[in-house]
């Protein structure tokens, strides 16, 4: 029976707030608090979603916020599921609501041989904020981003806890108070780039997230390089070999790349690479502000259209298709094939009653 559950804080893993509950229930064995907490008392909570809560335990969380916000604000849902195509996402969202372990398999988290990660993380100088101000710390989702090693608030490097990731070990919930040292050094990180893109990924992943959102990650990627060297005049063929030739450039110093072959980046445009990380090394190349990443929106005509159209007032104004293939630089077999088109577009029109 749950008769009190402690306020969450801002930003806290939902792993960070049970393990608070067990130690504010006096609780020293983990199978008294898995009882309140979960259906089932021997299985591992989840450090980074959650498992099947008790019905308690929903209603106690429940009690306090909707479960839709409980699970955008404090797990790392947002992480994994931001850029994922619109039925993916909204699949692994109603899995997570359901409490349904299949979340996983939609969210195709790369776990292991790719996770950079082993350790539950924290920021020395977020932990001492903590204490001062709740006098405890507690698990931060912004120190667990994968390939992220630098805290976006204080641009210090984080620190590994002993809390295990990925190990096998009897299932526990470590309240961070508790291992988390008192007075640990923080180093401060004099990489630039690191820290700029620490600050880009944590902007994106704290922001609110559009389940329904429907605008494919690959086409707005693209969409955001027209007008300029990456993609060809008429706005259709990307230009990957000098794309990864200054994407290179400008991460050579980043110690955590997760793409620098150009074969690897095609497929976000293919919408085949979705994850956030991925995403924002991308984004942040192409100048995408943060507010524009989040909220993805195609621009009402796409560079092609644009490019077409301008063909077509060229030639009613008069210029031949020679002309406008110099002018425009298309071929010439192009633009006459465009300006047919339109001419039998009208054709249609006209004959229509
Ligand atoms: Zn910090």
């Amino acid at each position: 029976m749950i008769s009190f559950f402690p306020d969450v804080y801002p930003d806290e893993l939902a792993y960070s707030w049970f393990a608070r509950y067990g130690v504010r229930s006096g609780y020293t064995h983990y199978r008294a608090i898995a009882d309140d907490l979960f259906i089932s008392h021997t299985a591992k909570p989840n450090l980074e979603f959650i498992i099947e809560l008790s019905q308690d335990a929903y209603c106690a969380v429940t009690h306090i916020m909707p479960f839709e916000r409980f699970i955008l604000n404090h797990t790392m849902f947002p992480y994994y599921a931001r850029f994922l195509p619109v039925e993916r996402r909204q699949k692994a969202f109603e899995h997570l609501l359901n409490m349904d372990k299949r979340f996983n398999d939609s969210l195709h988290i790369r776990r292991n041989k790719t996770q950079h990660r082993q350790w539950l993380r924290y920021c020395p100088l977020c932990a001492e904020a903590d204490r001062e101000r709740y006098g405890e710390t507690y698990w931060h989702r912004l120190h667990q981003l994968d390939h992220i090693d630098v805290c976006p608030v204080h641009g210090c490097y984080l620190h590994d806890s002993s809390v295990s990731i990925t190990s096998k070990d009897s299932p526990s919930l470590v309240h961070a108070e508790t291992i988390i040292p008192v007075c640990s050094a923080a180093e401060n990180c004099s990489n630039n780039i690191e820290l700029e893109i620490a600050k880009y990924v944590s902007q994106v992943f704290s922001a609110d997230l559009q389940i329904d959102n429907p605008t494919k990650v690959g086409t707005f990627m693209h969409s955001k390089m027209e007008n300029t060297k990456y993609l060809s005049a008429r706005g259709k063929t990307r230009l990957l070999a000098p794309l990864t030739n200054d994407f290179n450039k400008l991460y050579f110093a980043l110690p955590n790349v997760t793409m620098s072959e150009q074969w690897q980046i095609e497929k976000i445009f293919s919408n085949h690479r979705c994850h956030t990380y991925d995403i924002c090394l991308l984004a942040f190349f192409l100048g995408v502000p943060t507010a524009e990443l989040v909220a993805m929106r195609l621009p009402e005509k796409t560079q092609t259209q644009l490019f077409d159209e301008k063909i077509i007032e060229l030639h009613n104004l008069g210029f031949n298709y020679r002309q406008i293939s110099i002018q425009m630089g298309a071929s010439y077999d192009y633009c006459k094939l465009v300006g047919n088109r339109q001419r039998r577009k009208l054709g249609r029109e006209l004959s229509q009653p």
